[in-house]
This record gives C-alpha cells, sequence and structure tokens, in this order.
C-alpha cells in the first residue's frame, strides 16, 4: 500500500478536530497525505502535508482516484456528487466519511470499532470499502451504554437528547453566542442595579427574544439563546409506518433506531430483530456535546449494581459518575465533557415503571467520539491490516 491518504473537509469543524486528533496521535506519521479542497484549489496544504504541499480540487476524480484512503469530512452534498464519480471512475479505494449520505446503504458499515469492531472485521473479510461515520448523537450513547446491547440487555430504549448548537456547525455556534450576547446587552443596566425587578428584566428579554431579526436567527430559524428547539434535521411527514415515512419523527429521531441497530449488526438486514429506540431530539442552548435522557426497558431484573459495573467496564472512555447530586453536578455537563475524549453515565437508576426500567443520562463530544474519532480510528485499522 502507498499510504497516500487524500483528506477532503480538513479545515471545516470536524475536519479541525480531526486533523488535531491525528496529529495528537501520530497519525500523519504513518501516511502520506493529500489535501483536498472545494474552493482554494492550488493553494497552499497545511503544516501536515509532505511530499504534496499544494491543495488539490476535490472534484477532481483523477486526482482523487490516485489515493488508497479517503477520509472526506466535506459535507454530504459533496459525498452525493463525488462518490458515485469516483466509483463509476473504477476507483476501488477505502472511503472514509462523516457525512449521513451513503450510512444506510447496504454495503456501507457505519464505523464506531469500540461497539462494532466485529461489524467492521466481518466487512473487510468479505471486501468492505465503504466506511461511515455514525450519528454523532447515536455514537456518543452507544460508547456510553452500548454494555447492555452487546449483553443482549435491552427490549427497547428512549431517548431524549440535549443537543448543543454545534452539531449544526461553526455558523449556528457563533449566532448562539451572538443572541446571548444580545440579551445580555438588552438588560445590563437591569442587572447591574440589585435593585431592578426580575419581571421587567424578563419582559425585556422576552421582548428582545421575540424581536431577533431574521439574520440574527438566520441559521436556527428562530431563536435558541434562552430557548430551546424541540426539532432537528428534516420533516419525515407521517406515514404508514416506521419504515416507510417515520411516525411523525424528525430525520434525526429516525436516525436513533435505524443506526443503533445497523451499528449493532441486527435487524431484518442482518437476519434479525431490531431494538425498538425512539424518543424527542432537542436543541439546546449549549455551545458543543449532545447529551441524553435514556430509559430502558430491560429482558430481565438486573441490579444497578450489576449495570453500573457492565458500563463501566465496556471501553476506556467510558466513567460512571456516582448517582449523587455532587458528583453529577460537577462531571455529567457538556461544560466538564466539552474537549475531552471521556463519555460520563450517570444518573443511574431503577425507575417507577418496575425492576426492568432503568434510567440513564450521558454526554458526549459530538465533534470527537460523534464525528472525528470514528474515522481516524477506521484509517488505523486499514493501514493496520
Ligand atoms: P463545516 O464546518 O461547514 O465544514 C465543511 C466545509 O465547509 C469545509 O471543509 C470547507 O471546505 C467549507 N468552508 C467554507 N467556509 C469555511 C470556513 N470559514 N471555515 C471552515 N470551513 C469552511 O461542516 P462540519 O460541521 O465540519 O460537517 C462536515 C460533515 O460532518 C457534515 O456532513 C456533517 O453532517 C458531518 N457531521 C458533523 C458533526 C458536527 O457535530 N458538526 C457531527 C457528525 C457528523 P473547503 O475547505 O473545501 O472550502
Amino acid at each position: 500500500m502507498s499510504n497516500l491518504v487524500g483528506l477532503v473537509g480538513w479545515r471545516g469543524m470536524v475536519g479541525s478536530v480531526l486533523m488535531d486528533r491525528m496529529q495528537a496521535e501520530g497519525d500523519f506519521d504513518l501516511i502520506e497525505p493529500l489535501f483536498f479542497s472545494t474552493s482554494n484549489a492550488g493553494g497552499k496544504a497545511p503544516a501536515q502535508a509532505k511530499n504534496e504541499t499544494t491543495l488539490q480540487d476535490a472534484f477532481n476524480i483523477d486526482a482523487l482516484k490516485r489515493c488508497e484512503i479517503i477520509i472526506s469530512a466535506q459535507g454530504g452534498d459533496y459525498t452525493t456528487e463525488v462518490f458515485p464519480k469516483l466509483r463509476a471512475a473504477g476507483w476501488n479505494g477505502h472511503w472514509i466519511d462523516a457525512a449521513s449520505t451513503l450510512r444506510m446503504e447496504k454495503d456501507a458499515v457505519i464505523i464506531l470499532d469500540p461497539v462494532n469492531m466485529p461489524v467492521i472485521q466481518k466487512a473487510l473479510t468479505s471486501g468492505g470499502k465503504n466506511w461511515i461515520g455514525g450519528n454523532c448523537t447515536v455514537s456518543c450513547m452507544l460508547m456510553g451504554v452500548g454494555a447492555l446491547y452487546k449483553a443482549g440487555l435491552v427490549e427497547w430504549m428512549s431517548t431524549q437528547t440535549y443537543q448543543a448548537a454545534s452539531g449544526g456547525g461553526a455558523q449556528h455556534m457563533r449566532e448562539l453566542l451572538t443572541q446571548y450576547g444580545t440579551l445580555g446587552a438588552e438588560v445590563k443596566a437591569l442587572l447591574d442595579d440589585p435593585k431592578s425587578s426580575i419581571l421587567e428584566i424578563d419582559r425585556m428579554v422576552v421582548a428582545k427574544q421575540r424581536s431577533l431579526s431574521a439574520a440574527e436567527t438566520a441559521n436556527f430559524g428562530v431563536p435558541l439563546g434562552g430557548s430551546l428547539i424541540p426539532w432537528i434535521d428534516k420533516d419525515l411527514g407521517i406515514g404508514k409506518g416506521y419504515d416507510d415515512a417515520g411516525w411523525g419523527t424528525s430525520k434525526e429521531e429516525w436516525k436513533g433506531m435505524a443506526e443503533t441497530n445497523k451499528i449493532l449488526g441486527q435487524g431484518p438486514d442482518f437476519g434479525s430483530t431490531a431494538t425498538p429506540v425512539d424518543g424527542f431530539c432537542v436543541r439546546v442552548g449549549a455551545m458543543r456535546c449532545h447529551s441524553q435522557a435514556l430509559t430502558f426497558k430491560l429482558k430481565k431484573n438486573v441490579p444497578v449494581a450489576d449495570i453500573e459495573a457492565m458500563i463501566a467496564a465496556d471501553n476506556p472512555w467510558v466513567q460512571l459518575v456516582p448517582n449523587t447530586r455532587e458528583a453529577t453536578i460537577r462531571d455529567l455537563t457538556p461544560v466538564a465533557v466539552t474537549g475531552t475524549m471521556t463519555i460520563p453515565v450517570g444518573r443511574v437508576r431503577k425507575l417507577a415503571m418496575g425492576p426492568e426500567y432503568v434510567g440513564g443520562f450521558t454526554v458526549g463530544d459530538q465533534l470527537l467520539w460523534g464525528a472525528a474519532e470514528p474515522l481516524r480510528r477506521m484509517l488505523r485499522i486499514l493501514l493496520a491490516r
């Protein structure tokens, strides 16, 4: 293998985190990187470039064809346009992608190796070439509580998510922060006066939120600062059944069941029954990290201590947070987790519905385990063969 690895989308949000992680883990020592751009072909490649120091045109199929492996964090439109042309031109290399475009294709594996290494190995053995990163919320959830699925304990799971602005990309984060600044500025004088009326502050804030301009809400469509949005991604409409067009689910909610089962290698496509997963996906005013409250119906009554032990032993990144107020508010928040590889799981307790019903809460940096990390780990798996 010549180890020529094409990198597309390396300066975007996922791409920048990917570059940082590849640098930190010494991945560039093992490859000859070839950097591509959709906007600056001919420009200077980043410092990690070795022999190939000029940015290649990311739409040039001949240039892409030179690579044994291509990693794309450029986005779904790019994959939709370029990937079929590349394959049609006879390219037989490995395609590793952060975009959702190819995730549910039969010949694509959703990669999350600490959870589904057997699925990846099986696909490699049978000649698989398309390796797609999973939905960020699903990947972070499985890194946290995958142990319960691996043990075959889950009858069904319901998830209520609290997803950060960064899930939408850089512009969404900027919009949220700008809104917070605007709202703070609106009531600064009243906040500075300890004797001012809280109801007056409240009235002014909501008046400002409701009068934010189209430009101030261009990315989320409505105010997010000081509010929340209980819909993420497309409206799938109301169809006849789950596989038809959803039950009035958002696309983000639909991915929960579809991708969880595909990652685990279960469901009708694998000759088995899918585990039902459903709930509500909500955008909140957090900057980075997706959080989720989980409800499990287990197939049997398992003591909480055993559940906690299984979760804690599953992988080196999961961190069991004791179900106390002190540990929870210290360790189980986006502020605590942002920029770390740790996936804390806490609030594990039996629920009032019965002994098989278990609740938990988990937080994950969706740019790391939810996006960049599985891509670079797949590169390592390919290089190690
Ligand atoms: P992004 O930040 O918008 O970057 C995508 C591309 O936009 C870049 O590669 C760059 O391409 C171009 N771009 C234009 N102006 C830019 C600027 N000022 N700074 C940086 N790049 C700029 O998108 P993303 O959030 O990384 O998402 C990439 C893919 O990953 C998408 O398919 C997304 O669905 C998926 N994903 C995202 C997340 C997440 O949490 N954000 C999680 C999982 C998966 P050129 O250099 O070629 O111009």
